[in-house]
């Protein structure tokens, strides 16, 4: 504890700062700085998956279904590609092509406008360019809403076609799209679905995804011996191979990196990085918010 206490002048003090000045002085003080970004911060942010924003958008699924939130609905097997991109068309435009700007995005942003930063998330909603971050630094491991891919995977390509998307959500009736509309691989002929990744088949990962994950890799290359800020916001439980469990390990590998964790859930934190570990726990939204009037 000590030591890392001489490499972060902030944190003896921290106890007695306020948890967005705490975040801001960590911020300032780091020289570079790893965000990762989970489904909390969407949440944060107003882009809920339960609720009005849910019930409002499909109000007859979840009549014919039952479903209780928009992640359930978005992960059913549909009857047919008809049903299926009638759901998947109202719900990229929702939570992508017209998803609003989200303010702890934009706080965010303000708050490491100035620094040395690089983004991960595995949220595959467009928060970011909604809130107009520099997209080269964000790397979305997981996808994107707005774009397709073989649902055969037989080729590494995805595709986008917003007005289509439009279309399928206009001419939808009864939760299903004309026939005409549904969109087919061009290679194999199979049925395109969302960019997503499977537990099983993985996901369909093009140039435009291995040029975000060396983006993000050469900043990590570039920075690893300095003295890193891994700060994850709103990280869950459900694929921490991708954000927690990396940050932990090169927290660990780096004694000058610090692992900030915001997230009202206490999750484990290993034995051998709590020297290097520091909780923020109250709500994500407000500390961001409160952290920027800082800038
Ligand atoms: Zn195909």
């Amino acid at each position: 504890m000590e030591q890392i206490k001489t490499h972060w002048q902030t944190l003896p003090m921290g106890s007695s700062l306020s948890q967005p000045d705490l975040l801001h002085q960590l911020i300032e003080e780091a020289e570079a700085i790893v965000i990762g970004i989970g489904a909390g911060m969407s949440a944060a942010a107003g882009f809920t998956y339960v609720g009005k924003r849910f019930t409002d958008a499909f109000p007859d699924f979840i009549a014919k279904y039952r479903f209780f939130d928009m992640l359930q609905a978005s992960l059913f097997d549909f009857e047919d590609e008809r049903e299926y991109w009638a759901f998947k068309s109202r719900f990229s435009l929702l939570n992508f092509f017209d998803q609003p700007t989200g303010q702890a995005y934009v706080d965010l942003r303000q708050i490491i406008s100035d620094k040395n930063y690089h983004i991960i998330t595995t949220n595959a909603d467009n928060a970011f360019y909604a809130a107009d971050f520099d997209m080269n630094k964000v790397f979305r491991i997981q996808g994107e809403y707005g774009l397709w891919q073989c649902s055969e995977y037989c080729h590494q390509q995805t595709y986008q076609d917003e007005s289509l998307i439009r279309q399928m959500a206009m001419e939808q009736s009864d939760m299903k799209i004309p026939a005409n509309l549904v969109p087919y691989c061009p290679k194999c002929g199979a049925v395109m679905e969302v960019n997503k990744r499977d537990e099983e088949k993985g996901m369909v990962e093009d140039d435009h995804f291995h040029e975000q994950k060396a983006r993000y890799e050469q900043f990590l290359d570039e920075n690893q011996t300095k003295k890193i800020l891994f700060l994850e916001i709103g990280v869950g439980h459900t694929t921490p191979q991708f954000i927690k469990h990396p940050f932990q390990q090169m927290t660990q590998a780096n004694p000058k990196s610090l692992f900030v964790t915001m997230n009202q859930k206490d999750y484990f934190t290993p034995h051998t990085i709590r020297p290097q570990t520091v909780r923020i726990d109250e709500d994500i939204a407000d500390v961001l918010h409160s952290a920027a009037l800082h800038e």
